[in-house]
């Protein structure tokens, strides 16, 4: 049995993403009632696979568009008509930005001022929100013994990826403030699952264990992620929209801080015990201005949501590399 879907008509951008493809797979196979158009502009990050998951359902369209791109936004906005706007879509890889942050300014902030821009004229339907989504790396990062993050917390950003995410969520409080424009910023911790992009650093574990290359460990490897597995991560966002929201944020974690060494051996266990595989590690220098923690205090949103989380992380993980053993030639053309 499916449940009705509390918003209409709905405009995710990067849909075809990591985490958006979560979103509107779960949307489509547990809801009814509402009508999806999807804008991507189908980086090296997504895959006509993922596409093709939603392609041919009643209620999906998809658009092959750039959020940087003003006029083309405005026109589908003004032919759509959104009620809930759901923007994933970013440049989302560190190490990208820090080679080169041009891409991540274009997509990530003058893509999501033109999201805002456009939702202007939508500002006095009923029931409208924009809904922004966001990560822990806007916070910068603690100390062994900090206090987790929590929604009011100063933004700190500390690489050019999270500096331009932590300027769309300014861009989306100020519409907020200043057009009343009714919004939502989730900043969510560090997502693991099916179809990440081989450059992330669980996709990477496993697929150079597939190929016979060593994981490469970055410093010590103790720098520490709270880690939520993505289908997670998507039910919470899910669960916020059932909810009559006017501007606010809420964090959302998987109360799993681990270094990252700890969870490169998790993994290697699983390819040496269930696939027999031989994983081996390398360390490399470590990563420009490379945050040591985050961790993420979701007291609000488990309270908001009335609820206590109480995530299956080991179970999540082997889901994961199961997946990966599968389909590890998904963005292959
Ligand atoms: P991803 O890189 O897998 O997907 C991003 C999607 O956006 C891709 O489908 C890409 O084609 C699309 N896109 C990029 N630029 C675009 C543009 N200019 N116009 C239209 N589409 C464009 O990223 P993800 O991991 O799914 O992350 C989704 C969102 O969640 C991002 O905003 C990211 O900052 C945020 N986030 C990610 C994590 C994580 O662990 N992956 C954690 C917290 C927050």
């Amino acid at each position: 049995m499916t449940q009705e879907y509390p918003y209409k008509k709905i405009l995710i951008t990067g849909g075809c993403g990591f985490i958006g493809s979560s979103y509107i797979k779960t949307l489509i196979e547990n809801y009814h009632g509402f009508e999806v158009m999807n804008l991507d502009i189908m980086t090296y990050a997504t895959s006509q696979k993922t596409l093709d998951l939603f392609e041919g359902h009643d209620n999906f369209q998809h658009s092959h568009s750039d959020i940087s791109d003003l006029e083309t936004v405005k026109k589908i906005f003004t032919t759509f008509s959104p009620n809930l706007v759901v923007n994933f879509a970013a440049e989302s890889h560190v190490d990208n930005s820090i080679y080169g942050a041009a891409p991540f300014i274009k997509s990530n902030i003058i893509g999501t001022f033109n999201l805002l821009e456009a939702s202007k004229s939508l500002i006095d339907n009923s029931n409208f929100l924009f809904h922004q989504i966001s990560t822990d790396e806007v916070f910068g990062d603690l100390n062994a013994d900090d206090p987790a993050f929590k929604e009011d917390d100063p933004y700190d950003p500390s690489s050019p990826y999270s500096a331009s995410k932590a300027s769309s969520d300014m861009l989306v409080s100020a519409w907020g403030r200043t057009y009343q424009m009714p919004y939502l910023i989730t900043n969510c911790s560090n997502n693991f699952g099916p179809r990440q992009y081989k450059e992330k650093l669980i996709p990477k574990i496993i697929c150079n264990t597939i190929d016979g290359i060593e994981i490469p460990v970055y410093g010590n490897g103790l720098n520490i992620r709270d880690w939520i597995f993505v289908d997670d991560h998507t039910e919470t966002i899910i669960e916020l929209h059932k909810k009559n929201i006017q501007s606010e944020r809420f964090n959302i974690g998987g109360n799993n801080e681990i270094a990252n060494i700890d969870l490169i051996k998790d993994i290697m266990k699983i390819l040496e015990l269930k696939y027999e595989l031989s994983p081996k590690i390398k360390f490399v220098e470590d990563r420009q201005g490379h945050d040591q923690r985050y961790a993420i205090n979701m007291n609000k949103t488990d309270k908001f949501l009335n609820r206590k989380t109480d995530y299956n992380f080991f179970n999540n993980l082997e889901v994961t590399v199961d997946w990966y053993m599968q389909n590890v030639n998904w963005w292959d053309e």
